[in-house]
C-alpha cells in the first residue's frame, strides 16, 4: 500500500517541532514524511532581538536543521512559492513537491500596517538576514559619524527610532542599551551623542503586565539612555526619519538614520497568496487545528489563528503555542494515518517573560510575577527548555544560554 505523504512547510518552532515528533511517533513503512525550509538552518526567532542588537553572533541563534532530524524525515532546502490546494502541490524555487497532508509553518513577517516608507526605510527583526542587517547598519552609522569633520558632524547617524513597545521592541531596546556604551568605545562616540526613542502608538508599553512591572521596566531602560515616546504613532517613514501624530494636528519629525520597526507581525505573504481564508496572512483552525473545509491540511504558529473562548481574544502568536500547537498536530498526523480520531489543541500557557538585556527582565509565570536577575535566569532557562524539546540535551549543550547568572 502506498505510505501517505506528508508535507511540512517551514522548519520554524511548528513546522521543526512537528517533524522531530513525526519522526519518534511514525515508523518508516508508515508514512513518508518531508519538511522543506529555505535556509539549511533553523533560527531562534525569540533570540533575534539580540543578534540586531548584536549582543549575541548570528551564528548562536541558528542551527543546521539536520542535526535535529533522523531518516524518516526527508528534508529539502528550498523556498515555497505557492500552495496550490486544488492540485494538492506546493510550488517552490526548485520544482513542485505534492501532498496527501500538508502542514502550514511558514511563519510571520512584519506588519507595517500600510504606513508610508516603513517598507523602505526601516528595519524589521524578523530572520537572521535582517538581524544582521541591523546590527552592520548601526556599526556603519557610528564609523559614519567618526569619520566625520568636527564642523560637519551629522548626529542623527547616532540616532535610532524603535517602533513599538511591544514585547519585540522592549527587548531590542534591553540588548540596544548594554551593546551602546560598547559601541561609544569601540567608534570613539560620547555617549550623550547617542540618542535611541521608543516610538509608542498606544497610551502604555507592555499592556499585557501590571503597572508594578510596566514601571520596572521603562525605569530599568530610561536609567541606559532610552527615551520613550508614548501615545505617539509612527505615521510615515522617509530617508530622513520618522513622522510621529502628537495630537489631531500636531506631528514631529525625528531625525534619524536608524529605523527598526517592532510594532507587530502577519502570517506569511505565501499563505494571504494562497486559496486558503485567511486574516493578515493567517488562516482560522478547527479546534484540531485543521483548516474548515480542508481536512489533510493543518496551520501551526504564526500562521494559524485561534480564539481563546474563555477571553474572547485571540491567543498571542508565540513560541510557545507554536511548540505546543505542533505537538497536537503530529499526534493528529499520527491519528489520521492509524485511521483514528483527531484530537482537539489544548494550549496550556506559563505565562510570558519579556527580556531587558542578558541579565534583567520582567515577567508573569504562572500568575505569580518577577522581576530583575531571577526574572532573566527563568527566560534563560526557558529559551534552553525550547531547544531541548527540539534537538534533545546535546542542542542545549551546543546552543543553549548555559550561564544562567551572567
Ligand atoms: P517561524 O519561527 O517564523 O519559522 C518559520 C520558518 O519558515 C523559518 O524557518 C523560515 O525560514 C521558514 N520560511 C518562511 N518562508 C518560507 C518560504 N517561503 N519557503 C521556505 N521556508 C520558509 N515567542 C515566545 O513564545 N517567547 C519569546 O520569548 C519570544 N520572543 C520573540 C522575540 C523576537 C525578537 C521575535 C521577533 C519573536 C518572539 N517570539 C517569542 C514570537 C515567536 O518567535 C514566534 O511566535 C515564532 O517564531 C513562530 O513560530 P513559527 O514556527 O510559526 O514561525
Ligand atoms: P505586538 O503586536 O505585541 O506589539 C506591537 C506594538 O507596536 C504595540 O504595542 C502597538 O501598539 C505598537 N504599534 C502599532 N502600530 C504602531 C505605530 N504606528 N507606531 C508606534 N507603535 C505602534 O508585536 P511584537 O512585539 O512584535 O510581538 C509579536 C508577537 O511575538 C506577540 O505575540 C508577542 O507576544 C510575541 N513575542 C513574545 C516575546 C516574549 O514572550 N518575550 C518577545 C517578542 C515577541
Amino acid at each position: 500500500m502506498k505510505r501517505p505523504n506528508i508535507l511540512i512547510l517551514g522548519a520554524g518552532y511548528g513546522g521543526l517541532t512537528t517533524a522531530v515528533n513525526l519522526q519518534k511517533k511514525l515508523g518508516y513503512d508508515e508514512a513518508e514524511i518531508t519538511l522543506v525550509n529555505k535556509n539549511s538552518y533553523h533560527y531562534e526567532s525569540t533570540w533575534l532581538h539580540e543578534a540586531s542588537a548584536g549582543t549575541l553572533k548570528p551564528e548562536r541563534v541558528r542551527y543546521e536543521i539536520k542535526d535535529v532530524l533522523n531518516k524518516k524525515v526527508h528534508f529539502v532546502q528550498e523556498a515555497v512559492e505557492k500552495i496550490d490546494i486544488k492540485n494538492k502541490r506546493v510550488v517552490t524555487n526548485i520544482g513542485e513537491l505534492t501532498y496527501d497532508y500538508l502542514v502550514v509553518g511558514l511563519g510571520f513577517e512584519g506588519e507595517t500596517f500600510g504606513i508610508e516608507g516603513l517598507d523602505k526605510f526601516a528595519f524589521g527583526i524578523t530572520n537572521v538576514n535582517d538581524a544582521r542587517k541591523i546590527r552592520d547598519h548601526i556599526n556603519t552609522q557610528f564609523a559614519e559619524w567618526a569619520s566625520q569633520e568636527v564642523s560637519e558632524k551629522d548626529d542623527s547617524l547616532l540616532t535610532i527610532v524603535v517602533g513599538g513597545a511591544g514585547f519585540t521592541g522592549i527587548e531590542f531596546l534591553g540588548e540596544l542599551a548594554n551593546k551602546i556604551p560598547e559601541l561609544c568605545k569601540e567608534y570613539d562616540v560620547p555617549k550623550e551623542k547617542v540618542r535611541v526613542i521608543c516610538v509608542e502608538a498606544a497610551p502604555a508599553v507592555l499592556p499585557m503586565y501590571s503597572p508594578k512591572l510596566v514601571n520596572y521596566a521603562i525605569k530599568a531602560l530610561t536609567k541606559k539612555g532610552i527615551e520613550f515616546s508614548v501615545g505617539t504613532p509612527v505615521v510615515q517613514a522617509t530617508e530622513e526619519g520618522v513622522k510621529i501624530k502628537k495630537g489631531p494636528n500636531e506631528f514631529e519629525f525625528i531625525k534619524a538614520s536608524t529605523v527598526v520597526w517592532a510594532a507587530g507581525v502577519r502570517g506569511s505573504r505565501i499563505v494571504e497568496e494562497s486559496d486558503l481564508p485567511s486574516k493578515r496572512a493567517r488562516v482560522a483552525v478547527e479546534d484540531d487545528l485543521r483548516v474548515p473545509g480542508y481536512p489533510d491540511i493543518f496551520m501551526v504558529g504564526d500562521c494559524a489563528f485561534l480564539m481563546n473562548k474563555e477571553t474572547e481574544r485571540p491567543y498571542p502568536t508565540t513560541a510557545q503555542i507554536a511548540m505546543q500547537q505542533a505537538i497536537t498536530v503530529a499526534e493528529n498526523l499520527v491519528a489520521m494515518v492509524k485511521g483514528e480520531e483527531t484530537k482537539t489543541f489544548v494550549p496550556n500557557l506559563k505565562g510570558s517573560i519579556c527580556s531587558l538585556g542578558n541579565s534583567d527582565a520582567i515577567g508573569n509565570v504562572f500568575g505569580k510575577e518577577f522581576t530583575g536577575k531571577s526574572a532573566s535566569i527563568m527566560k534563560k532557562i526557558i529559551d534552553n527548555r525550547a531547544l531541548y524539546f527540539i534537538g534533545g540535551t546535546s542542542l542545549v549543550w551546543k546552543k543553549g544560554k548555559l550561564n544562567l547568572f551572567k
